[in-house]
């Protein structure tokens, strides 16, 4: 065939190709509308989800309505109830992601109730994909965010008072089986204070489309300024309409080195199951370092078009939460160290 014709002859079966793809997984994916979310505490923000998804609503509002459900806790690691950096104020980091590649973040926003919200208007209403600090609080306000009072929640001013005792900076984070009242109890450290819950949600909806978010207060007691993996898209939060949508918890540093989730959803355009490629990105970790990873603590969740899900993390503790017709639970993850 030569160059001409082989040009005509794609042009004419490209549409077919493509539609005979989209047919094949949209008849595969039998599981949805379905929304997964890390830890524990992402049962109730699959409830918010699932109030969408089940009205027959888009995986992207879904999201947006599950993390917001979060950011609207007082006493947690997200949002303003948060932990606070080591000067003692609450720096927020979220992003969300659409099904066309759409995407918009914020990080290290202050006094903002629902940095989600404020992503998704950065996604819908400039051409850029992440705002920060006092650029992206300017931004809030103008697009009508209120402005917290950016006071710490009782539990922060706690934990924090407790910190500065030794204002040791140790970002050992979710080592969640140092003290646990069951395998599902808040994971506390012996001094009292919880370390992390940033909550990443993955959704598919009726029409087969996926999106994502995170948000959360990030590492407690971090450098002012300090940036995670959450707001990054494709470190924290990545979806590939054609492929799959995963997202992380745990050391952002390390999720940020291998670009975590886009390395995920890339594992499962090879063939992957969701936790397998959720096991071979956490492996990216461990081997580069294995003495450090048995110092820390990465999850990865991840979804692919069929509606199924898996989750892999470095150490023991790593839980998830999956909302669809058929289940509404807690799943541990399986862990590597
Ligand atoms: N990944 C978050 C960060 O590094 C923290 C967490 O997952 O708890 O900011």
């Amino acid at each position: 065939m030569n160059r001409r014709k082989f040009l005509h002859f794609s042009a004419l079966t490209a549409p077919l190709l493509t539609a005979t793809r989209s047919f094949a997984s949209g008849f595969e994916a039998a599981n949805r509308p379905i929304v997964i979310s890390t830890w524990d505490s992402g049962m109730p923000v699959n409830a918010a989800a699932w109030k969408v998804l089940s009205a027959k609503g888009s995986a992207l509002d879904a999201v947006e309505a599950g993390a917001r459900h979060m950011e609207d806790r007082i006493d947690c690691c997200v949002g303003l109830g948060g932990y606070p950096d080591r000067d003692g104020i609450v720096t927020l980091d979220s992003c969300i992601m659409d099904h066309q590649s759409n995407c918009g973040a914020v990080a290290g926003i202050e006094k903002i109730k629902h940095p989600v919200s404020v992503a998704r208007k950065v996604m819908e209403k400039t051409p850029h994909v992440i705002l920060v600090g006092a650029g992206a609080q300017q931004f809030a306000v103008e697009n009508g965010f209120p402005l917290e009072s950016g006071e710490l929640s009782e539990s922060a001013k706690k934990a924090y008072a407790e910190w500065l005792k030794k204002s040791e900076y140790k970002p050992v984070i979710n080592i969640e089986n140092k003290k646990q009242n069951g395998p599902f109890a808040p994971q506390f450290f012996d001094d009292g204070t919880l370390n992390h819950d940033t909550m990443g949600l993955v959704a598919m909806d009726m029409n087969n489309d996926l999106s994502g978010a995170v948000t959360t207060s990030g590492m407690a007691f971090k450098i002012h300024g300090r940036v995670g993996d959450s707001p990054i898209i494709g470190a924290g939060l990545f979806v590939d309409n054609e492929v799959g949508a995963a997202t992380s918890s745990g050391l952002g540093e390390e999720v940020i080195r291998i670009c975590g989730t886009h390395l995920v959803v890339e594992f499962m355009r090879q063939g992957y199951s969701p936790e397998l490629a959720c096991k071979k990105a956490c492996e990216r970790i461990v081997k580069r370092n294995l003495e450090k990873a048995k110092t820390l603590q990465v999850g990865f969740l991840a979804l692919n078009k069929k509606g199924q899900y898996g989750a892999y993390a470095i150490q023991k503790g790593f839980v998830f939460s999956v909302k669809s017709e058929k289940e509404n639970q807690i799943h541990q993850s399986k862990y590597l160290v």
